[in-house]
């Protein structure tokens, strides 16, 4: 698996695998946890989940199926904007820890920004770095001028984004802005939800690389060699499905195509949410 180089010079995987909506179905955990272990098995080792998922059953799920091969995962996981204030954080963040059976988490998020100043979240970001709870700190949905009000100095891991081929509005600024500051970006919902997979173009691409419209936009994604993916998938064929696109590399000429069905932004568009 290729991997993603963070500031701190750690390598991830640059296909790793989401959760949110993951855990909130009893009659469906035994899919979902061999859909994780199988991804895991991979190499899709990068695991994303927040306190907000499912209100912490995602965390849950992500715990048990990492018992017991903790050291094969990069964990990543988010605080609310309502929790991250000084104190706030970091009970969360012992929260987060709890349900996860585990002592660290590998890289902590601040979901999106909220009320409170991003330089008082960034402080109980470095007390967890300094006492161990984490090993990085980073943010997610930060449009370019969020990221200029980061105190000084301040870098995070990542920032974690909404980015995929009906969803291209960082390409103007926002990745050049991450790629200056080398700082690689997660793309989320890197499928749109599903609702990208029936485009007639996504498609013709597919079957000219006998590839399904899933691998083809997760590997559009990951053209970028500074882009990490995290596409969410329920059941182990999602996964090894997933899993091989990041062998897939598509030409110039499915490039072309896709900018064509997909056009890149010409002006600045705010970062989208969803
Ligand atoms: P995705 O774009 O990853 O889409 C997930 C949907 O696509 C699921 O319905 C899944 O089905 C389906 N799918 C996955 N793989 C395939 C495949 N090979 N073929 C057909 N369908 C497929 O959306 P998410 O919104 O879940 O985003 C991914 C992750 O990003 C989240 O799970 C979460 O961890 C993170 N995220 C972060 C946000 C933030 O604010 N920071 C916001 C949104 C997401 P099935 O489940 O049945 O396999």
């Amino acid at each position: 698996m290729r991997t993603v180089t963070l500031p701190s010079g750690a390598r991830v995987p640059a296909l790793g695998q989401g959760t949110w909506h993951m855990g909130d179905d009893p009659s469906r955990r035994a899919e979902e946890l061999d859909a994780l272990r199988t991804g895991i098995d991979a190499g899709m080792t990068l695991i994303d989940t927040a306190e907000m998922y499912g209100g912490g059953a995602s965390e849950e799920l992500v715990g048990e199926a990492v018992a017991g091969r903790r050291d094969e995962v990069f964990l990543v996981s988010k605080v609310l904007p309502s929790h991250a204030d000084r104190r706030g954080t970091l009970q969360a963040c012992r929260a987060s820890l709890r349900r996860l059976g585990t002592d660290r988490i590998d890289l902590y998020l601040l979901h999106w920004r909220g009320g409170v100043p991003l330089a008082e979240t960034v402080e109980a970001f470095e007390d967890l770095v300094r006492e161990g709870s984490i090993r990085h700190w980073g943010v997610s949905n930060l449009d370019a001028d969020d990221l200029a009000d980061l105190p000084a100095g301040a870098v995070p891991a990542t920032d974690q984004i909404l980015y995929n081929l009906t969803r291209r509005g960082p390409e103007y600024d926002l990745l050049p802005r991450c790629r200056e500051l080398s700082v690689p970006v997660m793309a989320y919902s890197p499928v749109e939800q599903g609702r990208l997979l029936g485009h007639e173009a996504l498609r013709a691409v597919a079957d000219a690389h006998g590839a399904t419209p899933a691998q083809v936009a997760l590997a559009w994604v990951l053209r970028h060699e500074d882009v990490i993916a995290i596409p969410k998938a329920a059941s182990r064929a999602h996964v090894e499905e997933n899993r091989a696109a990041a062998d897939l590399t598509l030409t110039d000429e499915d490039l072309a195509a896709l900018d064509a069905a997909f056009p890149p932004p010409t002006r600045k568009q705010p970062l989208e949410i969803l």
